[in-house]
């Protein structure tokens, strides 16, 4: 049976690296790292991944700055906001979560986020910078993923990694990720015909479609990381994109849910958070030394 990839465990590690740096960069620059994070209306879930993202922020030493928005404001409104925390030298990081509600346009006020402050990696320039290659803030959860697949000690370069989805938010910057790592890279989606030929060829395997219980053993090479990234909640708990319990005899690793993907996309945007205010102190001093 798969050895089990323990996210919970190695996002406790991540956090405890991110704690020894934010006390590091707090010593050497005086400055505490602060994490911006903007919830509009009442959104249950959303509401749980803000408040576990305040909590862990906090627990690594970094100042929790919270603006909680009515649902019924104004886009121009939530611009303001956003425009004046990109400002604050006090924020080292912006996260707006997602999804907003339906009269707000996500894009637009993403796009307003500085790339030196974009943590969540899903600004157009953040993307751009990923898609040329290029040193920059890269989108929590495929982030997370590779640190996940890093625990196991395999190296990607060469190996068949197959994608499935291609979402902004994870199946397109995870596929991206994994070609920086030279992996042989397919990206699969809903219009892909024949899902058990492309997906069963992979020895990497990111199951990332939103479709619960979608990846059976058919999909599965003997052997092959498989790295659950799907969340839906049923009666009987949290499950995952993938039938555990079946592909869990033909897999060589695979990850959990609860206990995967899920706990690694916070403690990646805590890393990414003392990242942003790495940069920008750098910045300041490039720019203090600069002609
Ligand atoms: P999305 O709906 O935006 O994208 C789903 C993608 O999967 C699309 O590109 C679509 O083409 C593809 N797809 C849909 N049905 C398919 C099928 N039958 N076969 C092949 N491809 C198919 O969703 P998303 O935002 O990318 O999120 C995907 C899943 O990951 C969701 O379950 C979401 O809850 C979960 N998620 C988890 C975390 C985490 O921290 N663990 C973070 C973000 C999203």
């Amino acid at each position: 049976t798969a050895q089990l990839i323990d996210g919970t465990r190695i996002a406790r590690e991540v956090r405890a690296r991110v704690a020894a740096e934010v006390a590091e960069f707090r010593e050497r620059t005086g400055v505490i790292p602060g994490l911006a994070t903007i919830l509009v209306g009442e959104d249950p879930a959303s509401e749980v991944y803000v408040r576990n993202k305040r909590r862990l922020a906090v627990e690594t030493g970094m100042a929790d700055l919270h603006r909680h928005l009515d649902a019924d404001v104004t886009q121009p409104a939530v611009a303001a906001i956003i425009e004046e925390l990109a400002h604050d030298d006090a924020v080292s990081g912006i996260l707006l979560q997602l999804p907003l509600p339906q009269h707000l346009e996500s894009g637009p006020l993403i796009d307003l986020i500085p790339a030196l402050k974009d943590v969540d990696g899903l600004t157009t320039l953040s993307a751009g910078l990923l898609a040329r290659g290029r040193p920059g803030l890269r989108p929590c959860t495929p982030s997370g993923v590779i640190t996940l697949i890093d625990s196991t000690g395999i190296s990607l370069e060469g190996l068949n990694a197959v994608v499935v989805g291609r979402s902004e938010l994870v199946g397109g910057p995870m596929s991206r990720l994994l070609l920086e790592r030279n992996a042989t890279v397919t990206t699969a989606h809903s219009r892909t015909r024949d899902l058990v030929a492309v997906a069963s060829e992979a020895d990497v395997l990111i199951a990332a479609a939103g479709v619960p219980h979608l990846i059976g053993p058919e999909h599965v090479k003997p052997g092959a990381i498989v790295i659950d990234v799907g969340i839906h909640r049923t009666e009987s708990g949290l499950i995952g994109d993938v039938r555990f319990d079946e592909v869990s005899p033909i897999a060589g690793w695979l990850t959990p849910v609860p206990g995967g993907v899920g706990p690694m996309t916070i403690a990646t945007l805590l890393a990414n958070t003392v990242t942003a205010a790495r940069m920008r102190a750098d910045q300041r001093m490039l720019t203090r030394l600069g002609p």
